[in-house]
């Protein structure tokens, strides 16, 4: 039990008691809100590092690292996909079925735009980008596009049959002949313009939080970009009387003693959280 003590425990008794407890208060604090706010963090799933690590997925990166470097996302997005329990995201969207909701994610493989999931789409915003849009490695145009859909197609056959290599002509930018790559977060010159429109709906929508009755949910944010869900949900939490935070991650559980008593800090992973004790 030590790895537990110093979080807010509003439950006592220990391992997964705990934890589906405080998945039944969630369920009760979501139904109870008008408004649902979703902070998924870097660690809700595989990460790059782990992709890289994993021998089963070596034969990819080996392939792009030759020539194709600039695909290297899209992988990390397919192992992410292939390695992320989906009843995570699944048991997710059951809890925001029929709330008012706006999930805010850094996670950069897309994941949570899958139809199958059944996220409204202007209901999210993804600040670190992905793999659905391409830009100027330079940004010259300030612009993003389409990933067109030889490029697509190129990119599925590589994922299915990676021994031939990825075979896909280089895309260039129009204006000033640079390579295209994808407008995510470590492009050399980001893009901003990929999320910035549902940013500023984002923070409208927040506005319109504050006398509302607010569960906010924050799933494995850690403290790389920690001015984009950690602190302004805090923030949010303190200043909104009405609201309610749950704080689920394996290490940086912790919340702060002014929320002790809003606030839920629990010590797990997130995708196990929600991926078990769903009925
Ligand atoms: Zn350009």
């Amino acid at each position: 039990m030590e790895k537990y003590s110093g979080f807010f425990c509003h439950v006592t008794q220990g391992g997964n008691f705990i934890m589906e407890k405080y998945l039944t208060l969630l369920k009760e604090k979501i139904e109870a809100s008008d408004m649902v706010l979703v902070g998924i963090g870097e660690s809700f799933g595989y990460t790059e590092k782990q992709a890289l690590e994993n021998k089963e997925y070596s034969i990819y990166f080996d392939k792009l690292k030759e020539e194709n470097e600039w695909a290297m996302p899209y992988v990390y997005a397919k192992v992410a996909e292939q390695e992320t329990d989906e009843k995570a995201y699944l048991n997710l969207a059951k809890l925001l079925e029929n709330k008012n909701y706006f999930i805010v994610s850094l996670r950069t493989d897309d994941l949570v735009y899958k139809k199958e999931f059944g996220f409204k789409e202007e209901r999210i915003v993804t600040p670190c980008g992905g793999v659905r849009k391409l830009q100027c490695e330079n940004n010259c145009n300030n612009d993003i596009f389409e990933v067109p859909s030889g490029v697509t197609i190129a990119l599925e056959n590589f994922w299915a049959n990676p021994e031939n290599g990825l075979e896909v002509p280089e895309q260039k930018c129009s204006e000033c002949n640079k390579n295209l790559m994808f407008n995510r977060m470590g492009a050399s010159k980001y893009c901003e313009e990929g999320y910035l429109p549902m940013w500023e709906k984002y923070t409208k929508w927040l506005q319109g939080t504050l006398n509302h009755n607010l569960c906010i949910l924050e799933l494995g944010a850690g403290m790389k970009y920690p001015s984009v869900i950690r602190w302004p949900f805090e923030k949010m939490a303190f200043f909104n009387k009405k609201a309610s935070i749950f704080r689920v991650h394996h290490k940086l559980y912790q919340l702060t003693e002014e929320l002790s008593e809003k606030g839920y800090a629990v010590p797990q992973h997130p995708i196990e959280f929600l991926s078990n004790s769903f009925e």
